[in-house]
């Protein structure tokens, strides 16, 4: 089975968020269970960087585009029997950020990332792997399939090929102007509510909805709510007429790179049967963030985009309230101005309850998931969710708002059974998180209920076996038919 994926970010290469963690885990797991994976990415300015030992696979070619010709050359890097091919045009990828700075996007993030799906179907040809599987992430690769409907409508390198489309975040859809499309070297024609337009412009996510053989997102509940209004953000009526071809598959974790007993970036490693090293990983982040941190009392921690969605509003509201349960909070996070200035003042105000850091920091993000008790995660809507099952694997207790893959990986604790290994509430608004925070908050001054509590968060199991697995059994029905 030939699978060509595409990613917009991928680790260890380029990381923004869960989609990275994603794109660098489930290809190795895929080659695992016997696939040939090839991976396609952009040659970001931070890829560069990292002096990989890279091999150049295509020193010099082109596109024909609006009649302009476009050069780019091809690199690739081999890790864990995955190979990953860079596509490298400075003009497009050679920049600070990914996507764009915090005063918006980058203006030509169509002409970008259409570029770089068609590149990436070009060095198929050219390092001849007619893949069975084309396999393409969120609406920086989703255009692929949209050239594969109709300039490559035909080809016959393609003529096997099925395609897979995964939507990790349903908010974010590629918009541009119509004109996009001539610049990337689509039909005009394609600018019609039944192909890519969208209320006035050109849509992107949907060129991978409607023109792809399958579309997966990355929780069954998530696939759900997406086919409703309130979720759907103006795509439900769309993604109901798919949902035969809909499916939700539950992201994994890849615990070679999350696990405390043998996590490198954490001050002390620690493991079910043994939790010293976990108080020395709360006490050393507690010093690394001026923190009192009474040791009777959780520290809750958050490692997350700054953003609306993953409720960050809320927890501003809240602040003053879940400080009064006397949590100790540590927050990392990057984004929205607003919040971030909301937090800075807070902390100056709080310094030895709150501590924060506006930065994007692997190793503080493992400091923070080892050395809490707490994570919360209040999120509007959550599409899969990495952050609560990474502070499962430490033993950091989720404190969630049930929606998308929060809801399907996190189960209230039930002291009276002990069973579940966390606590979740419904509605998204500053009371019912801090009632939830509440719950914690008491179930953490009762050490024996605590540490079943623990215990189970830590036994949850969401390595990606079992996905990728049903991932494979997806790609052989779609081969086979
Ligand atoms: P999303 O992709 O919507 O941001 P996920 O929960 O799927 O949310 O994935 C977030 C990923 O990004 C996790 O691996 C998390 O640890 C990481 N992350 C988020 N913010 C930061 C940050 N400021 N520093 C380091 N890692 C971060």
């Amino acid at each position: 089975m030939k699978v060509a994926f595409l990613a917009s970010e991928v680790i260890p290469y380029a990381k923004t968020g869960g989609l990275a963690d994603v794109a660098g885990a489930l290809p190795k797991f895929l080659t695992g269970l016997g696939a040939d994976v090839r991976v396609f990415m952009p040659f970001y300015r931070e890829v560069g960087k990292k002096n990989l030992p890279l091999v150049s696979v295509i020193d010099s070619a082109s596109l024909e585009v609006n009649g302009e010709t476009l050069a780019y050359r091809v690199l690739a890097h081999c890790a864990d029997g995955v190979t990953t091919y860079f596509v490298d045009r400075p003009e497009y990828f050679d920049r600070d950020q990914l996507y764009g700075t915090p005063a918006g996007d980058y203006p030509d993030n169509g002409e970008r990332f259409g570029f770089f799906c068609r590149a990436a179907l070009e060095t198929m040809r050219t390092v001849g792997f007619p893949p069975d599987v084309i396999h393409a992430h969120d609406w920086q690769s989703a255009l692929t399939f949209a050239y594969l409907k109709f300039p490559y409508a035909g080809d016959a390198f393609f003529g096997r090929t099925r395609t897979v489309f995964t939507i990790h975040n349903l908010a974010y859809q590629g918009l541009f102007d119509k004109a996009v499309l001539g610049s990337v070297g689509l039909p005009s024609s394609l600018f019609n509510m039944n192909d890519l337009e969208f209320f006035g412009q050109v849509n992107a996510l949907k060129a991978g909805i409607l023109y792809s053989s399958a579309v997966t997102t990355v929780s069954p509940r998530y696939s759900r709510e997406i086919q409703t209004p309130a979720f759907g953000c103006g795509l439900d009526g769309l993604l109901r007429s798919r949902s035969g071809a809909l499916h939700g598959i539950l992201n994994g974790v890849d615990y070679r790179d999350w696990d405390p007993a043998t996590d490198k970036l954490i001050p002390h490693k620690f493991a079910p049967a043994d939790l010293a090293g976990k108080k020395v990983c709360r006490d050393e982040l507690a010093r690394e963030f001026g923190l009192a941190a009474p040791a009777d009392l959780p520290v809750a921690g958050m490692v997350t985009r700054l953003a609306g969605q993953k409720g960050l509003d809320i927890v501003c509201e809240a602040l003053d309230a879940l400080l009064g349960l006397g949590l100790t909070l540590v927050i990392l996070g990057t984004g929205e101005q607003k919040i971030q200035d909301f937090l800075l003042a807070a902390q100056k105000k709080h310094p030895k309850r709150i501590g924060l850091k506006i930065a994007f920091d692997e190793r503080i993000a493992h400091t923070i998931y080892a050395g809490s008790d707490l994570f919360l995660i209040p999120s509007r809507y959550e599409p899969c969710g990495l952050t609560q099952m990474y502070a499962m694997k430490y033993g950091t207790v989720p404190v969630v708002r049930a929606t998308g893959g929060l809801d399907d990986s996190v189960q209230e604790f039930d002291a009276k059974t002990g069973s579940g290994n966390g606590f979740k509430f419904a509605e998204a608004a500053p009371g019912p998180l801090v009632e939830a925070a509440g719950r914690a908050a008491a179930g953490f001054k009762r050490p024996a209920e605590w540490r079943t509590l623990v215990g189970n968060a830590m036994a949850a199991d969401f390595s990606w076996s079992r996905s990728a697995a049903e991932y494979l059994a997806l790609y052989k029905k779609l081969a086979a038919a």
